[in-house]
């Protein structure tokens, strides 16, 4: 399988290629230039595997230029029970209307670790067989998750350095701890004075200057990118839509054929859209629902057809959606246009320009019978995580109870019925403050630890190993740069 830009002007490329190259020269994103598909059989099939072996076949389907033997070595590897202690993606049942798929048993407790314990596996083995003799410099823009999931699964891998930037006032107390205590030789972490746009739009311009990749050419290393931009970080995100649903059939929830509908709390658009590459690859899905906190932008892009990023950028409580530019829906609106390279450019210099783009009535009608969308502010978020913990006894972190109100949401308004499958992103743990507060619980001058505690005496689960043990931890990284001074940071650590 060949994998060609959304922007239609890069030479078709290996997906190893893709995979350690990041973002496409023309400054497009890559993707498969066909889908593969299951049949129901195939899907039933998946039902007696691990979750390792799911992956394997999942991405097999897309990497067909690995062979069997490093495809289940990463993914033995990525899934193994040191690295998700109690399963990979347990999906929990909340009655007949709702499940929840619990994508954070990994290492950071976010959902980020699903594709990045196996990213590290795929670029290193696509270097190997690329034959590039250089080092891989991996950049992150983070609002908070990735950049520590990223640090996780790339510290100390042979090959690789990895230099993290977060917005300074953008993450919470408990990620920029996780993220300045992290180990490794060939780790770097820097605070950015900006928010997340800021330092996404920094790494960005960076990828797409061919003078600094020159310069840090000459240095002996290659960049490549960890965001999902790059394609091997969207691809194991699919896995689990299709891991999701033969669970649900194995639990007698659905029938093998039914339809589920996903509602998915959405940021930068790479876990939406995995999903509908699950889709597009033959798994039976209804709808998908877009939920979005108070940064609207996609909200108002899925029903109204208008992408306008000139609005104010808010702070919230769900931070890891707090994102006014959605990467990936670049190649959604490639997809759902029948490949249409032409007019993904136009609307992305119109963005790129104006800050704005309009989809025609008819695209905008395809759009809709994908998906829809809702968003909630940060006082609707904490009513949300209240009712589900008073009624469903299950305790939601803050995007989770976004995607758990928006769900309720398109069920009440539309009527449609079909079983909604709700993805959970975050242990309630990573955002303490903000979940008891929803709680109605009094943390005046408690530490991140100290709520972390009264979380756990009250619901009665337990706090995330790793989580609790930053308590103790060494703080290794405190640098805090300008904006403009992102390159030269990368400069100074090489
Ligand atoms: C990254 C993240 C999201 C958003 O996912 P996208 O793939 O960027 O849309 C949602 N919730 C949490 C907790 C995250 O870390």
């Amino acid at each position: 399988m060949q994998f060609i830009s959304t922007r239609g002007k890069n030479q078709p490329v290996s997906s190893a290629r893709a995979i350690y190259q990041g973002l496409a020269t023309d400054g497009g994103l890559f993707l498969p230039n066909s889908i593969p598909q299951l049949t129901l059989s195939d899907i039933e099939a998946l039902g007696a595997m691990s979750y390792s072996e799911r992956a394997s076949y999942i991405i097999g389907k897309f990497l067909t230029d690995y062979t069997t033997e490093e495809l289940n070595y990463a993914t033995g590897s990525a899934y193994a029970q040191q690295n998700f202690p109690k399963q990979a993606a347990p999906v929990v049942n909340i009655d007949t209307q709702y499940s929840v798929l619990e994508l954070w048993h990994g290492k950071t407790s976010a959902f980020k670790d699903m594709a990045l314990q196996i990213l590290p596996y795929l670029l290193t083995i696509a270097m190997k067989k690329e034959q590039i003799d250089k080092q891989v410099l991996i950049l992150v823009a983070t609002s908070g998750d990735t950049g520590k999931a990223a640090l996780e699964g790339f510290q100390d891998v042979p090959g690789t350095r990895i230099v993290v930037f977060y917005p300074q006032d953008g993450v919470s107390d408990i990620q920029k701890l996780q993220m300045a205590t992290q180990a490794g030789e060939n780790v770097h972490v820097f605070a950015v004075r900006g928010n997340f746009d800021d330092t996404q739009t920094g790494v960005k311009n960076i990828f797409s200057n061919p003078e600094m990749s020159e310069q840090i050419a000459a240095l002996g290393y290659q960049f490549s990118s960890a965001n999902s931009i790059n394609w091997g970080r969207l691809v194991p995100q699919i896995v689990y839509y299709f891991s999701a649903y033969v669970d649900l059939v194995q639990d007698k929830v659905i029938n093998l054929g039914d339809q589920v509908n996903f509602c998915v709390p959405t940021g930068n658009f790479g876990n939406i859209l995995a999903g509908y590459y699950a889709k597009c690859m033959g798994l039976p899905v209804n709808k998908f629902i877009c939920a979005s906190n108070a940064n609207n932008v996609l909200t108002d892009f899925i029903n109204q057809g208008v992408y306008d990023r000139n609005r104010p950028f808010y702070q919230t409580n769900s931070p890891s959606m707090d994102i006014l530019i959605s990467s990936n829906l670049e190649r959604f609106l490639y997809l759902i246009s029948g490949g249409n390279a032409e007019l993904i450019n136009g609307y992305m210099s119109e963005l790129n320009a104006e800050g704005r783009y309009a989809i025609s009535p008819e695209l905008l009608s395809k759009v809709q019978a994908e998906m829809s969308a809702y968003s909630y502010d940060g006082t609707q978020t904490c009513r949300e995580i209240m009712d589900v913990y008073k009624n469903k006894h299950y305790l939601l972190d803050t995007h989770t109870a976004v995607a758990y109100k928006a769900a309720e949401d398109y069920r009440t308004q539309t009527g449609d019925k079909t079983h909604t499958v709700i993805l959970s992103t975050a242990s309630p743990f990573k955002f303490s403050a903000d979940v008891l507060l929803s709680l109605e619980q009094d943390i005046k001058g408690l530490n991140s630890f100290e709520q972390n505690r009264l979380l756990s005496n009250i619901s009665g689960q337990g706090i995330p190993e790793r989580i609790a043990q930053l308590e103790t931890a060494t703080v290794r990284h405190q640098d805090v740069i300008n904006k403009e001074e992102m390159f030269q940071a990368i400069k100074s650590i090489l």
